[in-house]
């Protein structure tokens, strides 16, 4: 088994996640008492969200890239970076390692054309519903139509994630507001929805919403447990 170089703390919420969803695909496909070769580089938030909201990129690069080195130092086959946001400095990441770093888009989009989705809803942060950097992927390399909610759905998803989600609070009032825009998506020609912030599944109850949901979390850990059980 290969080992995952896991960056999280972005935030921690939904990194626990990744852990247990490696660990538990690990032992799903090998049995007994297998569980995932992790090796874990675990951020401090707070000043990665600030530069985040000040469009400052390069500070994050500054922060991620040291710490995705030290994990590949300490041996990691892969990066596994757990926050779709974060993807928006990807190719530095990736230009300053000698191991691949396993993009969220590409599993997302194996996974919608595998269930035939052509036209997707993007759930996510303010920075990957509105930047190009995680669209752009979907439509370049999967052909995919993404429509993303109008601007106020938009800014109260972007608020419930920094306020609530990444802060472990988990509301009745956020996940009924988060059923009626997935709904709006669905009237407006989406035929799948991708859960594009690592903590969103936080807030759907499976089999209730609208729409066929693309959890970017789970779909992630999947990808990386293939990775990790696949060819040396
Ligand atoms: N975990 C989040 C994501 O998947 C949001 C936090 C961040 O901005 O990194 O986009």
């Amino acid at each position: 088994m290969k080992t995952v170089g896991l960056l999280g703390g972005m935030s921690w919420e939904s990194t626990q996640v990744y852990y247990r969803l490696l660990n538990q695909g690990v032992n799903r496909a090998l049995g007994k008492l297998h569980s995932a070769s992790i090796l874990l580089a675990s951020v401090d938030f707070e000043p990665l969200q600030r530069a985040q909201h000040r469009d400052d990129w390069d500070t994050v690069r500054r922060i991620l890239v040291p710490a995705a080195q030290q994990l590949e130092g300490a041996g990691a086959g892969c990066l596994l970076l757990a926050s779709n946001t974060m993807h928006r400095v990807a190719p530095t990441l990736q230009e300053a390692l000698g191991i691949p770093l396993l993009h969220v888009v590409d599993a997302v989009g194996a996974a919608l054309a595998q269930a035939g989705i052509r036209k997707v809803g993007l759930l996510g942060t303010a920075f990957t519903m509105e930047q190009p950097f995680y669209r752009q992927r979907l439509v370049d390399h999967f052909g995919q139509t993404v429509i993303t909610p109008d601007a106020d759905d938009r800014a109260w998803l972007h608020g419930v994630i920094f306020d609530e989600l990444c802060r472990g609070v988990v509301s009745e009032r956020s996940k009924t507001r988060l059923g009626e825009v997935i709904e709006r998506l669905g009237k407006a020609g989406a035929e799948g929805v991708i859960l594009g912030c690592t903590e969103i599944g936080m807030l759907v109850d499976d089999g209730e919403a609208a729409l066929p949901l693309f959890d970017t979390t789970v779909l992630h850990a999947e990808h990386a447990v293939a990775w990790c059980l696949g060819d040396p």
